[in-house]
């Protein structure tokens, strides 16, 4: 029961990689580590008990991906690898179509040129989509039926492979795909081992609230509290990693089970406010989180929360974590790693 995860070295990868080991099936990682450090390896397996497989490369280089495949015969494939800041797409815009795209159809071929070969699998995929999709939903809680649309190349890239999986599905319906649309993850392993790595100054709140609360930065800026929300601050779903983990099991298990495609929002299905979330860090942590309030951040929307109904439904699946346990097991892991994988 191979799995090969495309970006397994990452935040939802390496907890994806737990979850998998831990309902019996053999992940395999394939990354380059350009966002994420080696070091995650050896963490994975203190955790497992278990030596999990590397192939070290870039997902655009087909041939070497194609020659993966067939060495690992893998039931499934999950796609995380990607670049995955806003910011940065705005400003970059190429090198997130060429990487994010570009990264999928190479994936793609390279699972297309070897489906028909002796031996392999249906060609099984389990694809990272993203709330972004949704760009300013009409109204709250969003389903999988609300419109698309896209704010930065970022997002842009997450709704053109949504489109060219479903192209290839109508041309090739033996391909099974899940499309998941992930809300906010956040939080960690409880070990306290593997969790959230930014290379850089975090662009997302849990990760900047947690170094502000260790003393790396001194106030959190908070964009806007004009929203017209309960406290007038951006209000998001925020899933735990292990609960996003436990979603993508469920989902190979469901496409290899009943063999259908689908598309599903993996989400809690309750907005918290920024101020609820600095809150619940300061209970986590026992530790002050300052915040100022800054001006609105361009782009963001005021709320945006799933309806889970059909994860559910279809997957048997729930998000089980509160709010205060992914600030705890956030702390845990900023604590115990002040320097993420660096030493
Ligand atoms: P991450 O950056 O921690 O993990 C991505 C991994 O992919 C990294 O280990 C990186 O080294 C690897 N990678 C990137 N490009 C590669 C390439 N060309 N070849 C091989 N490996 C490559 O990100 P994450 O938070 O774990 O996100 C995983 C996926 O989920 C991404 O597709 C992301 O867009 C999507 N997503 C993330 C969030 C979030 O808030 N974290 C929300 C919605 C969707
Ligand atoms: N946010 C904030 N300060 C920060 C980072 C984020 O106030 O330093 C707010 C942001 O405006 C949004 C919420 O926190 O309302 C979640 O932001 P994040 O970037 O984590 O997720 P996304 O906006 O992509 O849903």
């Amino acid at each position: 029961m191979n799995i090969l995860l495309t970006g397994g070295a990452g935040y939802i990868g390496s907890h994806t990689a737990v979850a998998l080991v831990e309902a019996g099936f053999r992940p395999i990682v394939l990354d380059n580590f350009s966002n994420s450090h080696p070091a995650v390896m050896e963490r994975l397996a203190r955790i497992t008990g278990t030596t999990i497989p590397l192939e070290r490369g870039d997902v655009l280089d087909t041939p070497w991906v194609e020659s993966v495949l067939r060495q690992h015969r893998p039931v499934g494939v999950v796609h995380f690898a990607a670049d995955k800041a806003v910011g940065e797409s705005v400003a970059q815009p190429l090198k997130y179509f060429h990487h994010n795209i570009g990264g999928a159809v190479s994936l793609l071929r390279a699972m297309e040129a070897t489906a028909s070969e002796a031996d392999m699998p249906a060609p099984t995929l389990v694809f990272s989509s993203s709330a972004t999709v949704y760009g300013d939903p009409a109204s709250v809680p969003i389903t999988e039926d609300f419109p698309r649309s896209h704010t930065n190349p970022y997002g842009h890239t997450k709704l053109v492979v949504e489109d060219m999986l479903t192209a290839l599905n109508a041309a090739q319906p033996n391909w099974r795909i899940a499309t998941l649309r992930y809300f906010n993850p956040v939080g960690a392993h409880p070990s306290g081992l593997i969790g959230e790595d930014p290379a850089d100054i975090p662009n997302n709140l849990m990760p900047y609230v947690a170094q502000v609360a260790i003393g790396r930065h001194e106030a959190l800026s908070v964009f806007g509290d004009d929203y017209p929300t309960p406290d007038g601050t951006g209000v998001r779903d925020y899933i735990h990693v292990q609960d996003l983990a436990a979603g993508h099991v469920a989902a190979l298990q469901t496409l290899l089970n009943k063999g259908k495609s689908f598309t599903v929002n993996l989400g809690t299905g309750r907005g918290h406010s920024v101020l609820e979330v600095v809150k619940a860090f300061e209970r986590a942590s026992g530790r002050p989180v300052p915040y100022r309030i800054a001006p609105r951040r361009p782009g963001d929307v005021a709320q945006c929360w799933a309806d889970p109904t059909r994860a559910e439904a279809l997957l048997g699946w729930k998000a089980q974590r509160t709010l205060d346990e992914m600030c705890a097991d956030a702390w845990r892991w900023q604590q115990g790693n002040p320097n993420g994988y660096r030493p």
